[in-house]
């Protein structure tokens, strides 16, 4: 339309999805795999994320707190597609959370990205579950009442077999981190620390640039059965350190377990042969 100006995005100026957006735009496109990607956003600030990629994959935008299952089903319909849901601390740890669990007793070959901003943007920033007790936003009109979810702890908790942590001002180390969840084999998690500078003036840039520091003292990859335990407890010890120090990079990697498409193809093996052709050629190549 004649005069029309398209607003490609509507996030607020120095909002963490910015960084969030680009990194993950980044890791695709060196990996290769543009077209073979399909983006699924919640509801929130976060997922317009699927709107507003400039590179040319598919992208969904589902409903509050759903896009862990509508996830899981694109992948189960094509298990060739790489698949990457984007929500908000909000979105799967709020209303999705039951979902967020339950995706890790299956370890479905898919990366869930976790826009971590501790407060719901879209609806004028109310306490979100990543928000701790006791905080007060300038969003609120009194101290928050409810305690926070630790995300990272969660998500190990559940059965999910990557678990990273990243931030969202750190663009490079960011889009190493999500190119690692892409290449996972099996259910991959990446908690971004992401300012939302409209409605939360505590957990700002400048305070995360304070503390946030790369773990070198982690071993994260799990080599062999003996050493899951010990491995998936250290990663929750150091799930907890959060304070003067926040560590960001991997804290568990395991591909020891088998995917839900490797669960599916040894016992309902007919279910598998329903596949096309091309798509169980391009998932094997992903297992081996
Ligand atoms: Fe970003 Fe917060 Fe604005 Fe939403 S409200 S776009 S999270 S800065």
């Amino acid at each position: 339309m004649a005069g029309h100006k398209f607003h490609w995005n509507d996030w607020c100026p120095g909002c963490g999805n910015f960084g969030i957006l680009s990194a993950e735009q980044q890791a695709i496109t060196e990996l290769g795999i543009t077209k073979n990607t399909v983006i699924v956003g919640g509801i929130g600030c976060s997922g317009k994320l699927s709107q507003y990629t400039r590179i040319p994959v598919s992208g969904v935008h589902t409903l509050h707190g759903r896009a862990i299952p509508f996830a899981v089903g694109i992948k189960l319909a094509n298990p060739s597609l790489e698949v990457i849901v984007n929500g908000g601390d909000g979105d799967l740890l709020g209303i999705g959370a039951g979902h967020f669990v339950s995706v890790g007793r299956r370890n479905v070959d898919i990366v869930v990205i976790l826009h971590n901003n501790g407060v719901y943007g879209l609806t004028k920033g109310q306490a979100a579950p990543t928000l701790f007790r006791g905080m007060k936003t300038k969003s609120l009109p009194r101290p928050n009442i409810n305690d926070a979810i630790n995300p990272v702890t969660l998500a190990l908790a559940s059965g999910y077999t990557f678990v990273a942590r990243a931030y969202a001002y750190d663009v490079p180390h960011l889009k190493e981190i999500i190119k690692q969840a892409i290449k996972h084999k099996g259910l991959a998690f990446v908690d971004i620390l992401q300012p939302c500078p409209t409605y939360n003036d505590i957990n700002t840039k400048e305070w995360y640039d304070k503390r946030v520091y790369k773990m070198q003292d982690m071993d994260p990859v799990v080599k062999s059965e003996s050493e899951m335990q010990e491995k998936l407890k250290k990663a929750i010890d150091k799930s907890y350190e959060w304070g003067e120090r926040i560590p960001i990079g991997i804290f568990y990697k395991n591909e020891l377990v088998p995917t839900y498409e490797e669960r599916i193809k040894t016992s309902a093996p007919s279910y598998y042969d329903n596949y096309p052709a091309e798509q169980k050629i391009e998932y094997e190549k992903k297992l081996t």
